[in-house]
């Protein structure tokens, strides 16, 4: 049977806007040591805006153009700013053959031409050589029939309570955070520093987000447990290989809540902590 103040941890977590999926779940929280993130979604708010475009020879307005087509079909919050940034409804008849590729970005047809818009990554797959651009932002390389055509600088914000969301892990009596993400490394170094957060990896691919989470937890003692934090569908293997996956509620993907374990309602990484300390709670009133 379950000891009744399992049910007060669920209701009291619940309560603060963290559900919980079963009892067990409070337990292993409640032993939580070593909590690693996802960037975007998780510790920024996954809302990019276009901050600068740099082409060669084409106007700004034709680039972005053409990477909103191209993206079209795509839910990743890069292609929904850039939606957002082109402003125009999209004749999707102008738009075929699709293909997008996690951790890289999209290629599709765009008025019969073929477009490539992504990362390093995706240009490298393809053999087209790029102009790489240091500066600090998520770029979208684009090119066009396999000649580069710029690339598009977007920016996203850390959420408001992610800093004191770590502070207060610690209280909790985490000891370790890590950030894991696909983006490139002077973005995701910013933001950990930012953050306060001194051990972090980027440019992953979704399969080296689930060996870097398996490395964590065979390099930690068993009674400690680790949780991941994330919001996309590409996180989905990450949180349920983890001892413990909590997704992000309202802007994650439905894969991603499918695969946690617990899940903030409301995004806000601050929870994670508050969810650690009802546990602790409860599982001190059981024992
Ligand atoms: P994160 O770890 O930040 O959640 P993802 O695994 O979703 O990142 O993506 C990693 C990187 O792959 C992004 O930073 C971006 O450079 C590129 N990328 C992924 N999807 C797209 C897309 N639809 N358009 C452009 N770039 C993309
Ligand atoms: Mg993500």
């Amino acid at each position: 049977s379950i000891p009744l103040s399992f049910f007060a941890g669920i209701g009291g977590a619940s309560n603060q806007g963290v559900l919980v999926k079963g009892s067990n779940y409070l337990e292993t929280l409640s032993q939580t040591k070593c909590v690693v993130f996802d960037k975007t979604g998780t510790m920024t708010r996954g809302v990019f805006e276009v901050s600068g475009i740099h082409h060669n020879e084409m106007e700004d307005a034709k680039l972005l153009e053409y990477a909103a087509l191209a993206e079209c079909s795509s839910s990743h919050p890069i292609s929904k700013s850039l939606q957002k940034a082109y402003n125009k409804s999209i004749d999707r008849n102008r738009v075929t053959d699709i293909e997008e590729i996690s951790g890289h970005g999209v290629v599709a047809k765009v008025d019969g031409i073929t477009v490539a818009a992504g990362n390093e990554k995706l240009m490298e797959k393809l053999g087209i050589s790029y102009v790489s651009c240091s500066h600090v932002g998520t770029i979208v390389h684009l090119a066009l029939d396999g000649k580069y055509a710029g690339h598009i600088l977007i920016s996203d914000v850390i959420k408001p309570h992610a800093k004191e969301a770590i502070k207060e892990l610690k209280k909790a009596g985490v000891t370790k955070t890590v950030m894991l993400t696909g983006d490139r490394k002077n973005v995701a170094d910013a933001v950990a520093s930012e953050l306060g957060i001194k051990e972090v990896y980027s440019e992953l691919l979704p399969a080296d987000k689930v060996t870097k989470v398996e490395e964590l937890l065979a390099n930690k003692e068993e009674k400690d447990k680790l949780a991941f934090v994330g919001d996309g569908i590409n996180d989905a293997p990450v949180l349920s290989r983890a001892d413990i996956g909590i997704a992000m509620g309202a802007l994650g993907s439905d894969a991603a809540i499918e695969a946690a374990d617990i899940v903030l309602m409301d995004d806000d990484p601050l929870k994670i902590s508050k969810a650690i300390k009802i546990a602790k709670k409860c599982i001190r009133i059981v024992y």
